[in-house]
């Protein structure tokens, strides 16, 4: 279900409901390009849409289809933030990446989400993009977060409706006693992510974009000029736009040199049950919000457009799928809603998201020409759309909000291979534990 070298989508619900199923063409042409984008998620789509609306020549290579890795087999839930950890304290944000800079990224926070409404909305992509979404406290001490977290939103002037609910209150939200209470984000939402990626792919295509699917890149050679090789052809280019994330260092390890060790894959996994009937979708889920628990192994959670469950969490760090998805994540599921218990489930499938040690989303350059852009963990939906704007920026000579992102500090996971993603297994069991005690 992992396999890398599957060139066609893994079984979700996502590939088996996609709207657009028509192929682009593979690269079998030598061809020029200003700017070549390599990996076709929503990092590499929206870069596309951004630089060709400013007027680039763009080519974007994608080595299986686009949407093919985290970004056509997530939660589908926007959710707006952008660095978020680095607004925390802005007066030492300020004092590290620049005056003004905690506020731009506040900005940021909302303007990700905001790509996406108007992009739908400019190139009419059908994706059931729906508003509304609860983060949900299981614990006193994550209710008390949210509050905090609402506070400064207030304070921030975020835009949108936010509001604190009782666990009574819930009840008109979430058929389910199992949470004290939650947030209410009028701000986010939840979509078909897999035809978000590919309407933007078709928009980028529209504006003069030249997309390749099943079109891997095994080489790149920089220079003044840089050299993008496929098995069978290669793209000429002034600029390069590394967006292959979790899978590039697998894929094309040459390609990801010192990146990969600044990304670890976590697999998360989702089961979609069958279709439910009206009565039971209003029963578990009256307002059809996206929902997220608050721990560091959180279910995350919402209907599809044909009221289905979609089910997701059991993130694993260590590379090793657990014995039974399917059966781990119903039984999570039905200590939410034990009303779903005789509901089929018609599939399950998981896919690979890149964590950065400092959880902060990773922008920046490898050479003068060659940017990159990786490591939203669980949280690169609306993210990614910001990335592709600030590369963008950057690559048609405005660099000052890039440069913000791409001055921050990352660390190198410890180790290497194997052990490093051990390491990083044992470093995240740590925080489940944690949030078992706690
Ligand atoms: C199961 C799961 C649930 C998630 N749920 C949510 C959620 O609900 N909300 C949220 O905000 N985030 C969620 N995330 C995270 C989110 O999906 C990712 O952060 C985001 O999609 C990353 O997008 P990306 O384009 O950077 O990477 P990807 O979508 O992984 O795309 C990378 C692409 O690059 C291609 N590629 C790699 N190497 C090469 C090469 N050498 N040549 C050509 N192409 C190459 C790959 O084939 C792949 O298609 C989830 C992730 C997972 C796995």
């Amino acid at each position: 279900m992992l396999d890398a070298n599957a060139r066609e989508h893994t079984n979700s619900y996502y590939a088996a409901s996609q709207r657009d199923k028509e192929p682009f063409a593979t690269l079998t042409d030598d061809m020029s390009a200003d700017v070549c984008i390599v990996g076709g998620g929503l990092s590499g789509v929206s870069t596309a849409v951004e630089l060709a609306e400013r007027g680039h020549d763009v080519v974007l290579l994608e080595a299986n289809r686009i949407g093919w890795g985290a970004s056509g087999r997530n939660g589908g839930q926007v959710i707006g933030g952008y660095g978020t950890r680095l607004t925390d304290n802005p007066e030492a944000t300020n004092k590290q990446l620049g005056t003004g800079s905690a506020e731009k990224l506040i900005d940021m926070a909302t303007e990700c989400v905001d790509i996406i409404r108007e992009r739908t909305e400019k190139y009419n992509i059908e994706c059931d993009l729906k508003w509304g979404f609860l983060n949900v406290a299981l614990k006193p001490r994550e209710m008390n977060d949210l509050e905090d977290w609402m506070e400064e939103l207030e304070a921030q002037g975020y835009p949108h409706e936010t509001k604190m609910v009782s666990k009574e209150e819930l009840r008109d939200y979430l058929g389910t006693d199992r949470y004290l209470g939650g947030q209410v984000d009028m701000g986010w939402g939840h979509c078909q992510v897999l035809d978000l990626a590919k309407g933007e792919a078709r928009a980028a295509e529209s504006l003069g974009a030249k997309i390749f699917e099943q079109s891997l890149v095994t080489e790149i050679e920089p220079g003044e000029e840089v050299v993008v090789k496929t098995d069978k052809a290669k793209v000429k280019a002034n600029t390069v736009v590394l967006c292959g994330n979790a899978y590039l260092a697998q894929m094309a390890p040459k390609v990801a040199g010192k990146l990969s060790k600044y990304v670890l894959p976590a697999t998360s996994y989702i089961i979609a049950t069958e279709p439910l009937s009206d009565n039971l979708a209003k029963d578990v889920m009256p307002r059809n919000y996206a929902v997220c628990d608050q721990r560091t192994a959180l279910d995350y959670y919402r209907l599809s457009a044909d009221n289905r469950m979609l089910f997701g969490g059991v993130s694993n760090y260590s590379a090793t799928a657990p014995l039974s998805i399917t059966r781990t994540l119903r039984s999570k599921m039905l200590k939410v809603f034990p009303q779903l218990k005789d509901v089929e489930i018609d599939h399950y499938w998981g896919g690979r998201m890149g964590i950065g040690i400092n959880r902060i989303p990773q922008l920046g350059q490898l050479h003068k020409n060659v940017y990159y852009a990786q490591a939203y963990g669980g949280h690169g939906v609306a993210p990614t759309h910001m990335s592709g704007r600030l590369i963008a920026e950057a690559i048609s000579g405005d660099h000052s909000r890039f440069d913000i992102m791409a001055s921050v500090t990352h660390m190198p996971f410890p180790g290497f291979g194997i052990l490093r993603q051990s390491m990083f297994a044992a470093g995240m069991s740590f925080y489940k534990l944690k949030d078992a005690l706690a």
